[in-house]
């Protein structure tokens, strides 16, 4: 792809669409990681490419949630690495918790690109958020050896660490799968999920979905965990906010 000028009127996709090829060819990508970044797209089409005030809500309520948690914990995958994995670090600097990569199509060379890959960003969240520089270094990075299992869950993304995913109270899994999402909801923990498709069953089986595309959103939770968060709402309607977000969705339509 040449040179994308800063202009254009897609020009965030256009950029987001760069990382995920670039990622792919760096092998941090399983074959299907296009296809759905591809209909996320087509979500947040939909949304006119603005974070609406019910992601933001979701994004202020997730804040509070991991600021409060006893042991927070942030999943990524490929996808979330190759968009977002800088500012996740930070993210992870501020809460204080580790980051465990955990993917469906486990291969060492993809296990070892990642960890790689968030080895590098941690190099480049220091030169971004210099003020979190000192915190940066010390955020860990699991998935190299996972020693227990999500309970109730098949295959390889049932893996994870004891120290990390596992006893985790407050989890935020960006792209996570409806089974594993209902999975960790069943084993008690809050889940906090960012999913550009409302209807997904992810979306609808977490305990807090923001519905925003996740380069757009990640900043913002970024700043809001800085800010410190806000008290938590314990009457937190999910449904109630992705029927927000899908009405947000439509309503550019029935204009
Ligand atoms: P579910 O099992 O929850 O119904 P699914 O099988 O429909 O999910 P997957 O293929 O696991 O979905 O993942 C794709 C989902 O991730 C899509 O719903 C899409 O909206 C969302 N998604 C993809 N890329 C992004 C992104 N960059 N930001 C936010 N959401 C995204």
């Amino acid at each position: 792809m040449g040179e994308i000028p800063e202009s254009h009127p897609r020009y965030e996709s256009l950029m987001a669409r760069k990382k995920m090829t670039d990622a792919a060819a760096a092998g941090l990508l399983a074959d299907s990681a296009l296809i759905a970044h591809g209909r996320g797209e087509a979500f947040d089409y939909l949304l006119g490419e603005k974070t609406t005030e019910s992601a933001k809500s979701a994004i202020m309520e997730t804040a509070s949630q991991l600021l409060a948690a006893n042991q927070p914990v942030i999943s990524v995958n490929g996808n979330t690495v190759a968009l977002a994995g800088i500012d996740l670090i930070a993210c992870a600097a501020v809460i204080e918790c580790p980051i465990e990569v955990n993917i469906y199509y486990r291969t060492p060379e993809r296990m070892s690109a990642l960890l790689g890959a968030l080895e590098e960003q941690k190099i480049a969240a220091c030169e971004k958020y210099p003020e979190l520089a000192e915190n940066i270094q010390c955020v860990e990075f699991l998935g190299r050896e996972p020693d227990t299992k999500i309970p109730g869950l098949e295959g390889p993304r049932a893996n994870c660490h004891t120290n990390g995913i596992f006893s985790s109270d407050v989890i935020l899994v960006p792209l996570e799968d409806g089974d594993r999402c209902e999975a960790l909801v069943e084993m008690g923990k809050t889940v906090c999920v960012i999913d550009l498709n409302p209807l997904s069953r992810t979306a609808m089986t977490s305990t807090i979905a923001i519905v925003d595309q996740l380069t757009r959103c990640v900043p913002i939770l970024l700043k809001y965990l800085k800010d410190g968060g806000s008290q938590i709402n314990e009457s937190w309607d999910n449904r109630g906010n992705l029927s927000d977000g899908l009405a947000e969705m439509l309503r550019d339509l029935q204009k």
